[in-house]
């Protein structure tokens, strides 16, 4: 099973003694989170992993997303654009629920009558509990920005002769709230998505993989690239997390620097094989099953990554670094 994930290894465990060094650290200088925030580079909302942008933010964020956007400019790329939340009904076919039970945010809303309505503002002013009439809607918010591409290809008929690739962006949630920066609850992924043979799949993967360490490069970053799985839920979890490692089924580029306990995954290499093509009927123009991939990357943790390691002004980035971001403009 490949489903993708932006995240972290599952091995992420810290013991006692590290976390009592952490601590100490805490003491001593504010979290690089706080740094961020003194800085007004994001904006605290009071709800940990949920943070505005300052337009500095998000110059570097487009301009990452350009960067990303720019391998498909030479290649039959069809663009499309799916606003942050998507059909519940697509997320229970997907299999999140069993995997992700935890991160999935849905969309709830007020469905009662006029009387019900009355005890909801009732219930309101005395701080009781206000949800009876609030019931789950059609919606979930988008937590993989690839999901609702798949069911959207199947709907078309067959892919064409030489499959399909899709250049995708949204803003993604995962209900996993944090005091660490990298950990947001909504956040933004860039990624291309290919379907067709099992070859043209790979042949994707391992193109993007090259094109990815080139990218670490002009930026000035330390990224590395490693086998990964996602953080599957639950007894079979590990099972699961397992299989996916055996069969390289995901890669993660690992950028050391924001969390000083970890590398941080700001990019995912993943094969899903025939796991959505089977589930959504995505056929080759002969009517076989295709089988699917996508390479995505965590915007905001490139970002984050770049103020950590080259400082918060970027008009004092390395120059390869400003170069590749913002070419002629700032050079
Ligand atoms: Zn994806």
């Amino acid at each position: 099973m490949s489903v993708h994930s932006e995240d972290y290894l599952a091995n992420d465990v810290v013991d006692a003694e590290e976390r009592a060094d952490i601590e100490d650290d805490e003491i001593d200088s504010p979290t690089f989170l706080q740094q961020v925030i003194d800085a007004g580079l994001l904006i605290s909302t009071g709800v940990d992993g949920l943070y505005g942008r300052s337009a500095t933010f998000e110059d570097v964020v487009e301009r990452i997303s350009d960067l990303i956007g720019a391998w498909g400019a030479d290649k039959p790329v069809e663009v499309l654009r799916f606003p942050p939340a998507m059909s519940r009904q697509v997320i229970e076919e997907s299999g999140y629920w069993a995997n992700f039970p935890t991160q999935l945010g849905s969309v709830f809303s007020f469905c009662g009558d006029d009387r019900s309505h009355q005890r909801l503002l009732k219930a309101l002013d005395k701080g009781d509990e206000w949800t009876d009439d609030v019931h789950p809607t059609r919606l979930v918010m988008t937590p993989v920005a690839c999901y609702p591409v798949y069911p959207v290809m199947a709907a078309r008929g067959h892919l064409p002769k030489d499959g399909k690739l899709v250049d995708i962006f949204s803003y993604c949630c995962r209900h996993e709230p944090s005091k660490e920066a990298e950990r947001m609850i909504m956040f933004r992924q860039r990624e291309f998505v290919r379907m067709g043979t099992p070859a043209q799949v790979q042949a994707f993967r391992d193109d993007w993989m090259e094109h990815a360490k080139r990218m670490m490069r002009g930026l000035a970053l330390p990224g590395t690239i490693a086998s990964a799985n996602d953080p599957f839920f639950g007894r079979g979890g590990k099972i699961l997390a397992d299989s996916q490692r055996q069969q390289h089924l995901k890669f993660e580029m690992l950028v050391p620097g924001i969390n000083p306990n970890k590398p941080t995954a700001v990019g995912s290499f993943n094969y899903h094989r025939d796991r959505f093509s089977s589930l959504w009927q995505i056929c080759l123009d002969n009517g076989e099953i295709a089988h699917t991939g996508c390479c995505g990357f965590g915007l905001e943790r490139i970002a984050l990554s770049l103020f950590r390691l080259h400082g918060f002004n970027p008009a004092k980035w390395p120059a390869i670094t400003r170069n590749t971001l913002w070419g002629s403009r700032h050079v």
